[in-house]
């Protein structure tokens, strides 16, 4: 299972799948990735393998923001709808996790009381719902994020998009989740082979961080909003 996040070129689709492709080492049954295709949040998702989900209309998208997964199934079967990203009732929210949220239950059952359509059997679909709902409520982004993050139990790394939005968000604990820092790029992954054909400077994120990356600019803070600083490792590994 793993995580990949693009923010840069306009051929990021391809970035995408070459960092998917890259994790596959991981082991997963499932795989998916959602753009921002200049009109909103497009995805595309299924169970089986990465190369049968990647085709040439799809890696000739321009698009310079996007996220990727492959999911190794904790919650729910392998089907299609299980597959990330998942989104809120709207699409307007895309998000990939790796991990386990314990308290996924008791979320979705308010979620779903309070008029929430679901339609997964996954532990990950409260995260958008929760970001949503946010919004909706009238949160800025980064609050609706982090307020998100707040109430999850568990571990998780999360990387999130919003229609609109030229920003990836991403949340550690417990699953590894490292920063790549290209020229004209930024990247989030599980693991570092994900991102390596593009740059091999790093961040590892540590428990409890949350990333905000956009355009040309990356902000690392704990779920409170208070900065934190990480060092910058340029890793020497042997393709
Ligand atoms: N718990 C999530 C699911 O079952 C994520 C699994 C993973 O880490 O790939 O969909």
């Amino acid at each position: 299972c793993g995580i990949i996040a693009c923010l840069g070129p306009d051929r990021s689709v391809d970035r995408l799948f070459t960092g998917l492709e890259n994790l596959e080492y991981r082991g997963y049954d499932s795989a998916g990735v959602a753009i921002q295709n200049g009109h909103g949040v497009e995805v595309h998702k299924h169970s089986g393998r990465v190369n049968e989900l990647k085709d040439d209309d799809l890696l000739d998208k321009q698009s310079s923001l996007g996220i990727g997964h492959t999911r190794w199934s904790t919650h729910g079967p392998p089907t299609d709808e299980n597959a990330h990203p998942h989104t809120a009732d709207d699409g307007r929210v895309a998000v990939v996790h790796n991990g386990i949220i314990e308290n996924y239950d008791e979320l979705r059952t308010r979620l779903e009381a309070n008029g929430r359509e679901f339609t997964s059997d996954t532990d990950t679909e409260v995260i958008p719902h929760l970001i949503d709902e946010r919004l909706d409520a009238g949160y800025e982004l980064e609050n609706a994020f982090r307020d998100t993050v707040q109430e999850l139990e568990g571990s998780y790394a999360i990387a999130a998009l919003v229609e609109d939005e030229e920003a990836i968000y991403a949340a550690r604990k417990g699953s590894p989740l490292v920063v790549g820092l290209g020229d004209d790029s930024y990247y989030l992954a599980s693991d570092v082979p994900a991102f390596l054909d593009y740059t091999d400077d790093v961040i590892y994120l540590e428990d409890g961080d949350v990333a905000v990356v956009t355009d040309g600019n990356l902000e690392l803070m704990d779920v409170h909003g208070n900065s934190v600083s990480r060092e910058v490792t340029t890793v020497d590994w042997d393709p």
